[in-house]
């Protein structure tokens, strides 16, 4: 029947929506007129139904030559039976988004649906993902992501995003880090930059799909949090898509007032939880394959069985691991492995706050290198970063103005002095760098 489906209706329902939502469906019974079919996960089943019942009606009728209806049920509420595999898809070419589509919303290209592997850890998640892609607006407002640091909440809202413009390049989608929302506000208050409020709330106001990056930090910042309900409020009252991701659930944060509390369980929550096994292995023999690296399957067992809990670092031992191996013009051996990530696999490490720490946090989040960091660069992207880690030094750790300074890039010690004076007195007069400052601080220790 699926494939009589496919047959009849492929050009209306892409190869990820087949596999998300069709492949998956499995008959169980026929009684009367009425076929009754399962869903493997319980939320879907309204959304399945919404969706695809009208095609399987058709087709199923079709099929048996009468009139039968359909019916849904979730997996747990009834026995499956065991079903021959369905078969593999062809990928089907769609023409690609114009890069400045993809810039002005803000994305990652590399952030898509076609890049994301599915597994235990983050299948419902996916899901809902994709039904929110397929439907903005129309079922599960707002979607709410949550979970560790590096598990995917970021790839996964992009990969949204870009399906939307794929499907309609015309609507308008904003992706913005909870940060960036709150320093634009503070600059619209105090009308910096030449934004007054006005422009502020339109820009977040007059937008399809609003998609909102760790929540977490605005919350705690009672003008933020007042601005955000009000445009949380335009936005659903005209029935537009609002998608945020957190560090946890809305019940466990704290300082959200309840009425955003509620307002966020809304629509449906799904969580993210750490890769197990077998997706840390898709998901690096993904990354060998879009990178063209060829890395011997021992060597990705070894980074596998060692690094479980983010999928960021994974990432990064992969690359270390590569990088390496072209330094010294060496093969990817399990011992270059062993070697490149000793320092990361070091038994039950307690997070201890370094400069190395500190420098990495910093770069992630300006989008820098800590290559850069420590360069000669004297350029403003480069020098602020640089600055502001100075500073995190030596408020953070006891690690003296020598080992500071050369963690840096043998910078001396005057330099660091008036490095980290230099934004100490900034963060007098500017209240947009001690909110990255307090955001920067969060990141180095969630505690
Ligand atoms: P988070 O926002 O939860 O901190 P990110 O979305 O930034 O995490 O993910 C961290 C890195 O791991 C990114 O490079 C992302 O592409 C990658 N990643 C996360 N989940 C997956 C996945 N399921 N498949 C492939 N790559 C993933
Ligand atoms: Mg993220």
């Amino acid at each position: 029947i699926l494939l009589i489906l496919r047959e009849e209706y492929g050009d209306q329902i892409t190869d990820i929506s087949y596999k998300t939502w069709l492949e998956p469906l499995k008959p169980y019974s026929f009684k009367g007129n009425t076929i009754t079919i399962i869903v493997p996960e319980q939320p879907f089943i309204s959304y399945v139904k919404k969706k695809y019942s009208t095609f399987l009606k058709v087709t199923i009728s079709e099929f048996l030559g009468k009139e039968c209806e359909v019916d849904f049920k979730a997996k747990e509420q009834v026995e499956a039976e065991e079903q021959p595999a369905a078969p593999s898809l062809i990928p089907k070419a769609k023409a690609p988004v114009s890069p400045d589509v993809i810039q002005n919303a803000n994305l990652n290209p590399k952030y898509t649906f076609d890049t994301f592997v599915v597994g235990s850890n983050n299948n419902l998640a996916h899901a809902a993902a994709l039904a929110v892609a397929e439907s903005p607006g129309e079922i599960y407002n707002p979607l709410f992501i949550y979970g560790g640091v590096g598990l995917g909440k970021t790839h996964l809202m992009h990969a949204i995003a870009h399906f939307i413009l794929k499907d309609n390049p015309k609507s308008k989608i904003l992706y913005v880090s909870s940060e960036t929302f709150t320093n634009e506000l503070i600059d619209a208050i105090r009308n910096k930059n030449n934004i007054t409020t006005t422009e502020f709330r339109e820009k977040y106001r007059n937008n399809d799909v609003l998609l909102i990056d760790d929540i977490q930090f605005i919350i705690g910042k009672e003008s933020t949090q007042e601005e955000f309900f009000h445009t949380f409020n335009t936005l659903y009252e005209s029935k537009k898509q609002i998608i945020i991701s957190s560090d946890k659930p809305p019940k466990e944060i704290e300082t959200l007032e309840e009425r955003l509390r509620s307002r966020f369980e809304w629509g449906l929550t799904v969580d993210i939880q750490s890769p197990d096994y077998e997706t840390r292995m898709a998901i690096l023999r993904k990354k060998e394959e879009m990178e063209g690296y060829n890395i011997d399957n021992e060597v990705i067992k070894y980074i596998a069985t060692n690094i479980k809990s983010n999928i960021r670092e994974l990432e990064g031992a992969l690359t270390k691991i590569v990088a390496l191996s072209r330094l010294n013009k060496c093969d990817i051996t399990l011992e270059l492995a062993e070697e490149a990530l000793k320092d990361i696999i070091s038994p039950n490490a307690q997070r201890e706050v370094t400069p190395e720490l500190i420098i990495q946090v910093v770069s992630d989040h300006f989008g820098i290198t800590p290559a850069d960091v420590m360069s000669q660069k004297r350029t403003k992207d480069i020098v602020y970063p640089r600055q502001i880690i100075m500073y995190l030094c030596r408020d953070m750790t006891e690690a003296s103005l020598q080992v500071i300074g050369l963690s840096l890039g043998k910078r001396d010690h005057t330099t660091v002095i008036h490095g980290a004076e230099k934004i100490a007195a900034d963060l007098q007069k500017d209240e947009t760098l001690r909110n990255t400052i307090d955001i920067l601080k969060k990141k180095i220790n969630p505690q």
